[in-house]
């Protein structure tokens, strides 16, 4: 086989055979494939996109690439969950404490940034201390203990997605249906849990911009898990919008925080109640409202927040931060951007915003670049909350000498209108 004729295959449109694909995908994780071409592969594909059994195939050859873990001497149901990835998007940190504290295993291996998304182990790591790298063995021995574990992938789990995924980050081939589709069902098929909850967002901030999109990468995931008997429940929730309202690391594991302590009431608290509800009510066999009120009470009564507590020092973290958030490593500037205009928020842009966050530096456009953890950006004024003029829109963090520039395009974000609008966060749901 030839890497240069597969290469122009995808590029000409034709179908590619299993063979092909694991060549390609085997001979980039040993070194045979040289990134450039992989670059060259990933684009034919995010242009012309793959048909279903190329999809398949390509989630197979990268499933192979690693080992699969096995869960001997854990009972009970194990859970795992994921998001195609959004701006705000911090439920794993929140859900996964809620699970465990009511008896699910809940064994979770997280993803960095995404282009302009964040990601669940660069949130982590703004703890002190935690440690995302944890072996395979750490991870069982912690899901046995304290029914939680979340990490980076480990290094043997899906090598192929681990090095493709941070390629995709910095060549412009994210959003693409057969590459997210078999980056996430690669892994959760490597991590076997009994039951998959996926999380796919859409709208300006997801990399599925529109409905349609997103329905054909749910009903493919859940296709993918059937051909290896796996429940895979799919729920499609709105992204043109960010989640919660804070935007950056350590704002985001701060915002979980106040979520598990019973503090919020916005979109955030509603998706984490309708997960973990949904969840719940799969894993234990109770109805909804039976499952919502078991959430509502580890909330109340803080086991949900002990959970989180326990999760830091079992991954070496300083659970000092969890309990005093002003722990946390503070940015120079916090700037506060206010409103020229009036009226109810009609739309702020996800996409727009996560790029911003991403400039300040809390993610990353080429491989080598650090995260900063501190940077990010606070709303203060979300879609359908009224505004006055001179009222604060939202804050920057900033370590930057000059803001002028990142303000100025702020005022661009916010749309507003005279009346306000009722939006839907949770779309449609695919099993
Ligand atoms: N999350 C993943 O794990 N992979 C993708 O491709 C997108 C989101």
């Amino acid at each position: 086989m030839n890497t240069l004729n597969i290469i122009l295959k995808k590029k000409n449109k034709t179908e590619l055979t299993y063979n092909e694909i694991e060549y390609m995908v085997s001979g980039y994780v040993n070194g045979d494939i040289e990134e450039y071409q992989m670059s060259a592969f990933l684009m034919a594909i995010c242009i012309n996109g793959m048909t279903f059994d190329e999809t398949y195939s390509l989630t197979d050859a990268m499933l192979r690439t690693g080992d699969i873990i096995h869960y001997d001497g854990i009972d009970g149901i194990i859970v795992d969950k994921h998001s195609t990835g959004g701006v705000g998007d911090k439920v794993t940190i929140a859900l996964a404490p809620i699970l465990a504290s009511l008896g699910i295993k809940i064994a979770k291996m997280s993803g960095r940034g995404l282009g302009h998304t964040g990601g669940t182990i660069d949130k982590l790591e703004s703890i002190k201390g935690f440690n995302t790298q944890i072996s395979e063995e750490r991870f069982i021995e912690n899901l046995k203990n304290i029914g939680v574990a979340i990490s980076a992938q480990t290094k043997n789990l899906v090598p192929a997605d681990k090095k493709i995924y941070s390629l995709r980050d910095v060549t412009g081939t994210v959003d693409s249906i057969p590459l997210i589709a078999s980056s996430i069902m690669s892994k959760k098929l490597a991590s076997n849990a009994d039951i998959i909850s996926l999380d796919v967002k859409v709208g300006s901030g997801a990399f599925m911009k529109n409905i349609s999109d997103a329905k054909k990468l749910a009903k493919w995931m859940v296709k993918i898990g059937e051909k290896y008997n796996k429940k895979v429940v799919v729920t499609l929730t709105d992204m043109s919008t960010p989640l919660g309202y804070a935007i950056g690391n350590s704002l985001e594991v701060v915002e979980a925080v106040k979520m598990l302590n019973g503090e919020l009431n916005n979109d955030f608290s509603e998706l984490i109640y309708y997960f973990s509800s949904h969840i719940v009510s799969m894993a234990l066999n109770v109805d909804l409202n039976k499952a919502h009120e078991m959430v509502k009470e580890v909330i109340d009564n803080k086991q949900a927040l002990n959970k989180l507590i326990e999760l830091v020092e079992a991954q070496d973290g300083d659970s000092s931060y969890i309990k005093d958030v002003s722990k946390f490593k503070q940015s120079k500037y916090v700037i506060e951007v206010k409103s020229n205009l009036s009226g109810y928020v009609d739309s702020l842009d996800a996409y727009k915003l996560g790029i911003l966050a991403c400039n300040l530096g809390a993610g990353r456009e080429k491989l080598s670049d650090q995260i900063d953890h501190s940077v990010g950006i606070e709303l203060v004024k979300k879609r359908g909350d009224y505004v006055n003029i001179g009222d604060v829109l939202l804050r920057i963090h900033t370590n930057f000498d000059d803001n002028e520039k990142y303000v100025k395009k702020i005022f661009k974000y916010y749309k507003f209108s005279t009346i306000k609008k009722e939006h839907k966060l949770i779309l449609d749901t695919i099993k």
